[in-house]
């Protein structure tokens, strides 16, 4: 029987609830038990698949292709037992929209339907479906106590309370203690007016996580017990943490992971967290370092590359390397050339859409390639990676996706039914099949050529990635591609391109999949511990040059 836990949001939004949950299911897991994760969203987007990544940061995509909050990455990376799918985040709109459909169907019997209890119970339900057969489910709610929106939820948890009782669920409330400087004092009142809004709606909250920038003194942990009902080794202090890794350990230090068994009626052995001690050792004492580049839009979001970031770091714990990435705007190199790209150690050009900096991006891979620096392509990065070579390679002049120039005179990048001239069709895909609908998503089969760089990283000639994007490499240019210096080393079932290489070139590997997805600290990921390794030796000065054509 699954128990659950609830954690919420006061006095501020950005706190940090999605990495504090992600770090409670990491500490109850070194316990021995497994677990699930939910994300509730109180917005009313059906899924954040079509929001700006300028307000909601990365999207994440799930192992069965669901396109989810950024979040659910914290989740994955920290919870290996906890792999998010279509149960795993959903949105006041996706309940809305279940109950409306519900209602048309006459499935309410001509009922007046209602927040409570209809939408209530539809929120209910998702979460027991999202809870699986998990020993805990842990159920982050988006948004902060107090907001208009956010109520259906909490009024659904607080019934789960009574309903399921309190050795089976627990509330946790994550807030802000803020340091006023000018008064030299620490502040506990935003936290007490946070926690009597949440009593105010029936939910007392069981532990209450203090965010703030140093340790909480004893007696401000004293004083928020006593006014917010709370025992007082249940407030456990937050504070800023140099390493996101080093958080379990933190709240572990405090207790957290044995109140939550304690009230759950659990007998379990101790926490087991020597690898995440593994993970804070490697990051503090790297033998080595490296500057890398990734150049792309929106630089100044880091947020909407956390996966990659995250990913690129875990590539440095595993070889010992500190990971120092600069941001570039792809723009910029379109203004003010390729200096910037001198001095670096590798070269990333991530995912994504829109023309914006597009040229820029393509003149990055020109100057990796020719400058024998190590390149990894993500998606985008592997679709300009296929244009530069087209152009520079292949004397394609203006060579394009049909994403950026429709009608460009070689089309090396297009949808499927813009190529597909015979022989039918595999998929289709689309224009207008954009916006929350049919990209290729989620993870597939990936067939490696034997001895590419690629099959030699992943160690293994099938892997499974995951993918999210529209666009493909048009298969009718492969032979030409190929003869100009390219190598296809990798290709989906149906025949598609899935990984590019430069033979000759000292480490030169893209992929039209997500390779971050599926990266976390405690194991690493191939590509990026492959790649992290080859811009080690670039720095060092031992990778081979660039061979000449
Ligand atoms: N815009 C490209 C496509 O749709 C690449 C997508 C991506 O990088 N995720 O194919």
């Amino acid at each position: 029987m699954t128990s659950y836990v609830f954690i919420t949001g006061g006095v501020v939004s950005s706190l940090g609830k999605g990495i504090t949950s992600a770090c409670l299911g990491a500490l109850l897991e070194a316990r021995g038990l497994t677990i699930s994760m939910i994300k509730l969203d109180p917005y009313i987007n059906v899924d954040p698949g079509t929001m700006s990544p300028f307000q909601h940061g990365e999207v994440f995509v799930t192992h069965d292709g669901t396109e989810t909050d950024l979040d659910l990455g914290h989740y994955e990376r920290f919870v290996r037992t906890a792999r998010g799918g279509r149960h795993s985040n959903f949105t006041t709109g996706r309940i809305y929209e279940k109950v409306i459909a519900k209602e048309r169907r006459g499935d309410y019997l001509g009922a007046t339907v209602q927040v409570i209890p209809h939408i209530t119970d539809e929120i209910k339900r998702s979460v027991q479906k999202g809870a699986g057969e998990a020993d805990i489910c842990l159920v982050e709610i988006g948004g902060t106590v107090g907001d208009i929106e956010s109520l259906p939820f909490l009024e659904a948890i607080r019934q789960m309370g009574v309903e399921l009782g309190h050795d089976r669920v627990m509330y946790v409330h994550l807030t802000l203690v803020p340091y006023i400087s000018t008064a030299s004092e620490i502040k506990t009142k935003p936290t007490q007016h946070s926690v009597k809004e949440l009593r105010s709606i029936g939910i007392q909250p069981d532990i209450l996580v203090c965010r703030s920038e140093q340790p909480l003194p004893t007696e401000e942990r004293k004083k928020i017990a006593l006014f917010t009902n709370v025992q007082e080794k249940a407030v456990i202090s937050a504070y800023d943490a140099d390493d996101l890794y080093k958080i379990p350990a933190m709240m572990h230090e405090q207790g957290l992971d044995e109140i939550v068994v304690r009230q759950l009626g659990l007998d379990l052995p101790p926490a087991d967290l020597s690898e995440w001690q593994k993970i804070v050792d490697a990051k503090k004492n790297p033998s080595g370092e490296v500057r890398i580049a990734m150049v792309g839009k929106y630089m100044d979001l880091k947020d909407s590359y956390i996966s990659l970031v995250e990913a690129l770091q875990h590539g440095g714990i595993h070889t010992g390397t500190r990971v120092n990435i600069e941001f570039i705007e792809s723009r910029d190199i379109e203004v003010n050339g390729t200096d910037c790209l001198q001095g670096m150690d590798g070269i990333v050009v991530p995912g994504g859409f829109g023309d914006r900096g597009i040229e820029g991006k393509i003149e990055t891979v020109r100057f990796a390639r020719e400058h024998g620096i190590p390149y990894l392509g993500i998606c985008l990065g592997m679709q300009v990676a296929v244009i530069e070579a087209a152009r520079n390679l292949a004397g394609l002049e203006d060579a394009m996706s049909t994403e950026f120039d429709r009608d460009t005179p070689h089309p090396v990048v297009a949808l499927i039914t813009e190529w597909q001239t015979e022989a039918g069709s595999v998929e289709q895909r689309n224009e207008e099949s954009d916006l929350g609908g049919t990209m290729r998503l989620g993870a597939q089969q990936v067939k490696l050529a034997a001895g590419s760089l690629a099959a030699e990283s992943y160690g293994a000639t099938t892997i499974e990635e995951r993918h999210r994007h529209r666009y493909e490499v048009n298969n009718n240019y492969r032979d030409q591609l190929e003869q100009a210096g390219v190598r296809f080393s990798g290709t989906s079932v149906d025949d598609l391109v899935e990984m590019v290489e430069i033979p000759g070139h000292p480490w030169f590997l893209a992929s039209q999949f997500h390779p971050e997805f599926t990266s976390n600290p405690r194991d690493g990921h191939p590509l990026f511990k492959g790649f992290i390794a080859a811009t080690r030796q670039h720095h060092d000065g031992v990778l081979p040059q660039v061979a000449e054509a």
